[in-house]
């Protein structure tokens, strides 16, 4: 039986019973597909059904204002994606008349698509033959092909994508690149693959040699520290905010007055209070409280401290807006504020 076919049974068999595999509806598809990117599928189903329930077409969604799409996408991370997917969804619905492209060298222009999504919509819902490449589908074939090059080289990268479009099925390219993912991670496993269920393991080298650790990967270099302190000012009752407009972590979001330390050494309270002075219009300010947390984004370690502020405090700069606190926990704000104003 060809690779393929193998692959397609143990699917047909085996498919987790997930809530967009009901459809091929591409707009659903595509959602869900962007939801996923870089999140665990018990994170991103609960997003995934909210977003289907309150914008059941793409018409919904394009004219939604992102501000109230960035507040449901709260705490997904990556907030780029939410800003692009409403982009996309704008276009289609301005330019395309709310068709979604087909091929895969039409969905590969919109922006947010990457070679995966692609990949997966045109193979799922119009039967192109394209392969998906994803961490789940290197594991699975670096392990039964025994291959060495590291994924996230460029030698892998060619080597494996020439593999995976001459591994996939003709006939049934979704049902082929679904059960590549499923089968990668629900039976091959990084840690302590399940060979005794897989449908590979009468021919998978890895499996012969009782070997497993592939793949390879390239060393990256190490995620950057920073030392953010967030200044946290009541203004008869109602709170300092701002949007963040530069091209940094949590682009379009909202936080609260801020000041960023090079190392750990720099941030204690005269140094918040030197930069502060140039900050306000008025000196007579002190330090109520200061709250210390971590927080890790994929490539960054953020090390947060919440400073809250006591007297009559006057900005200086007039980018900042001041709102309600109702008004604040309607505003999408990233997780570690949301977690913070939970408690205030
Ligand atoms: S036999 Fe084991 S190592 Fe080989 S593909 Fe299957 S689960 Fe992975």
């Amino acid at each position: 039986m060809k690779f393929s076919e193998i692959i397609i049974n143990w699917y047909i068999k085996n498919k987790r019973k997930l809530p967009w595999r009901k459809t091929k509806d591409p707009y659903k598809i595509w959602l869900s597909e962007i939801i996923l990117q870089q999140t665990r599928i018990s994170q991103g189903t609960p997003y995934y059904l909210n977003f289907i329930e309150k914008y059941p077409t793409i018409e919904n969604l394009a004219t939604e204002k992102e501000i109230n799409i960035l507040k449901i996408w709260q705490g997904l991370g990556y907030y780029s994606r939410a800003i692009n997917m409403h982009k996309t969804a704008k276009f289609i619905f301005n330019e395309k008349k709310s068709i979604f492209p087909k091929k895969y060298n039409d969905l590969i222009k919109l922006k947010g698509v990457g070679p995966y999504t692609a990949a997966a919509i045109s193979s799922i819902c119009f039967d192109e033959k394209r392969a998906v490449l994803d961490g789940n589908v290197f594991r699975i074939l670096s392990r039964y092909f025994k291959i060495n090059d590291p994924i996230n080289s460029n030698l892998g990268i060619k080597k494996f994508t020439k593999l995976s479009n001459k591994l996939v099925s003709e006939s049934e390219p979704g049902n082929y690149n679904q059960g590549m993912m499923d089968l990668g991670s629900t039976i091959c496993k990084p840690k302590n693959p399940l060979c005794n269920l897989c449908p590979l393991n009468k021919s998978c080298k890895s499996k012969k040699e009782e070997k497993f650790n592939l793949p390879n990967k390239l060393k990256l270099k190490k995620n950057k520290t920073r030392y953010l302190v967030y200044l946290i000012v009541k203004h008869y009752g109602k709170y300092y905010v701002k949007k963040r407009l530069s091209n940094d972590i949590w682009r379009n979001l909202y936080d609260f007055p801020l000041i960023e330390f090079k190392n750990s050494n720099e941030n204690n309270d005269k140094n918040i209070l030197i930069k502060l002075k140039n900050m306000l219009k008025n000196k007579d300010i002190m330090i109520n409280q200061k709250v210390n947390i971590n927080y890790k984004l994929t490539h960054q370690n953020l090390n947060i401290s919440f400073v809250t502020l006591i007297g009559n405090i006057v900005f200086k700069s007039k980018k900042f807006e001041i709102v309600s606190k109702n008004k604040l926990m309607s505003l999408p704000v990233p997780k570690p504020i949301e977690n913070f104003i939970g408690n205030i």
